[in-house]
């Protein structure tokens, strides 16, 4: 009897000490996360692949609801400031993960000091700021990137010279800079951004800057979806050009997400996608659009692993002294 208790012992300790390792020896690193204050208005619960079925809308009915809620199993919004806290880094522990996060400061300055050492790294966007301001924040030593950079929403193209003297300061000081480029949601145009134009989330806009700026290191957020041929072109021309495959990776339909990032891959630049959730208010979004990356069939256990966690680490240049690089 105590024969079997102890293998029972010992059978239960290896497959714990098993699992311990295959969540926390896999580092994660989430380069798109938001911080945002919890607006009770704005929660609701969110299916993934909600655009998998677009309306047939008419301008003369209801503007057409933006979110499909009606799943099996829709991710539950936090319901608190205090409770999306403590879910993130719950998931920056559990899922071994570093985070790319920029949005509300307040909750981005609680987020960096409730993480571990130097697994929030805060970026900040230009937004109102002046290029001074820009610069003396940059300069302050807590916000280590440019982002969200989301000049498409304004019906600017990312190479309009209004913005030049920013993507400048971030080039001189070594800042690497996230431009928003490609999607837009459903009807973006009609509901919620009269200035959003599709067009100008083409990844070509991005030529002119790059030209400028030889020394500026910039991602294109949402991978330039659904520009694949553009987006290719690009960073066929540009050596330092990356993207990360945030946002589309939870809301368009998922045949046409792994589409799509099989191109990319297939086209060689296996090496230059970075893993992101664009996550604002759904704590399970982090899991969720792992597993899609997890389950791609198309891809090796190598090409997984840049996608996850090297490309990410590549491009931002952690550094082994300033960050506890996860083995
Ligand atoms: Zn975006």
């Amino acid at each position: 009897m105590k024969k079997i208790l102890n293998l029972l012992l010992i059978c239960c300790i290896a497959g714990s000490a098993f699992a311990q390792e295959k969540v926390t020896k896999q580092p994660v690193f989430d380069v798109h996360v938001h911080t945002m204050k919890v607006n009770p208005a704005w929660l609701s619960s969110m299916c993934p692949w909600f655009l998998s079925d677009m309306p047939g809308a008419d301008p003369n009915e209801q503007a057409p609801f933006f979110m499909n809620q009606d799943c099996v199993d829709p991710l539950p919004p936090a319901k608190n400031d205090q409770h999306m806290q403590d879910e993130v880094i719950k998931r920056i522990k559990d899922f071994n993960m570093t985070m790319i996060a920029f949005g509300d400061a307040e909750v981005l300055h609680n987020w960096a000091d409730a993480a571990p050492k130097g697994r929030i790294i805060p970026g900040i966007s230009p937004g109102t700021l002046t290029v001074e301001q820009f610069r003396d924040s940059l300069e302050g030593g807590f916000y280590k990137v440019m982002a969200e950079v989301a000049p498409q929403y304004q019906g600017m193209s990312p190479s309009d010279m209004t913005l030049d003297p920013y993507f400048a300061v971030a080039e001189e000081l070594n800042i690497p800079a996230g431009i928003h480029m490609g999607t837009g949601g459903n009807g973006m145009a009609n509901l919620t951004q009269p200035k959003y134009r599709a067009s100008l989330g083409d990844p070509f806009l991005l030529e002119d800057l790059l030209a400028r700026h030889p020394k500026l290191k910039i991602w294109v957020m949402h991978a330039g979806y659904p520009m694949a041929d553009h987006m290719i072109a690009l960073m066929g021309a540009n050596a330092y050009v990356y993207v990360d495959i945030s946002g589309m990776i939870w809301s368009y339909p998922l045949d046409e997400v792994h589409a799509y990032i099989k191109r990319l891959v297939q086209a060689g630049f296996g090496k230059r996608i970075m893993y992101g959730t664009d996550f604002m208010m759904w704590p399970r979004l982090f899991e969720t659009s792992m597993g899609v990356i997890e389950h791609a069939q198309y891809l090796s256990e190598d090409q997984k692993r840049d996608i996850l966690f090297n490309n990410a680490a590549r491009f931002f240049r952690m550094d082994k002294d300033d960050f506890e690089w996860p083995e």
